[in-house]
């Protein structure tokens, strides 16, 4: 089956079960948000896809596009083309944006572009997501704003192409220029040709993103569960009451 497709997944962190049996999928071209009170296990899920170790798999599925993804190792994962954000990216002093994307996309996939086809993508890119092409001579995340470091992860996705994204925006939740740099190039890249079909999971603890990046199904995850899925109106409903009523349907529903 296509799609990135969760069944019945457990996990437990130093022992203790974190995310208690999520079924999830996220079709091509379709975007998912996944929201959530803090410590109710979205970033468990979004590591446990991505293979970060320290996250311990009790049971259950993940696969991508039909193919299993819990037995291959991250790298195998993002070649498979699964792309997940990071919260806290690192600088890289020393290191050119252009280098680094040169180096990123030949370790998803190898020797597929000379450095002219590259260049030439890269600067699709760039004014896919109407950035400067100063930037690519600037060091990775040296000195960037919490919206360029935003924008460089964004561009990074542009160039790798993946099936797959996991955003995960919870940390960045407060600063509504990185939220805006994000929607706005991932809506961009949705409307390219080759982003046309990229599946989107958007994690995020504040409703605010998806006014940048609209979903198409909205989740809630409580306690390692999710507890309710709908439309756009669900994160409009958790923007003007917060979490407190779902938590309560959650509960007398149990
Ligand atoms: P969210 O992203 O929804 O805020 P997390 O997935 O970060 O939630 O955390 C879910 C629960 O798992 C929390 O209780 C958290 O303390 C615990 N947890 C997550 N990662 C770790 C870890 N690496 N070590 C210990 N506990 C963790
Ligand atoms: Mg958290
Ligand atoms: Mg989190």
């Amino acid at each position: 089956a296509r799609g990135l497709i969760t069944r019945d997944l457990r996990v437990a962190v130093q022992g203790n079960e974190i995310l208690k049996g999520i079924d999830l999928t996220v079709e091509p071209g379709r975007v998912h948000a996944l929201m959530g009170p803090n410590g109710s296990g979205k970033s468990t899920l979004a590591f446990t896809i991505a293979g970060h170790p320290g996250y311990q798999v009790e049971s259950g599925s993940v696969t991508l596009d039909g193919e299993e993804m819990l037995e291959l190792a991250p790298d195998k994962r993002a070649k498979a083309g699964l792309f997940l954000s990071f919260q806290y990216p690192a600088a890289i002093p020393g290191v050119s944006v252009a280098n680094f994307l040169r180096t990123a996309r030949q370790s998803v996939r190898p020797g597929d572009l000379t450095p002219a086809k590259f260049r030439q993508l890269v600067f699709e890119k760039l004014d896919v997501l109407d950035m400067d092409p100063a930037f690519l001579g600037r060091y990775v995340n040296d000195g960037f704003s919490g919206g360029e470091k935003k924008r460089l992860e964004m561009l990074q996705m542009a160039i790798l192409a993946p099936k797959y994204a996991i955003l995960d925006e919870t940390d960045s939740g407060l600063d509504v220029d990185a939220l805006q740099s994000v929607g706005r190039a991932a809506t961009a890249l949705r409307e390219s040709d080759d982003g046309r079909d990229m599946g989107f999971l958007v994690i995020t603890h504040y409703p605010r993103i998806l006014r940048h990046l609209p979903a198409d199904v909205v989740h809630v995850m409580m306690d390692g569960r999710i507890v309710k899925t709908g439309g756009p109106d669900l994160a409009e409903r958790i923007e003007r009451e917060g979490y407190d009523t779902i938590r309560d349907e959650a509960a007398a529903a149990r």
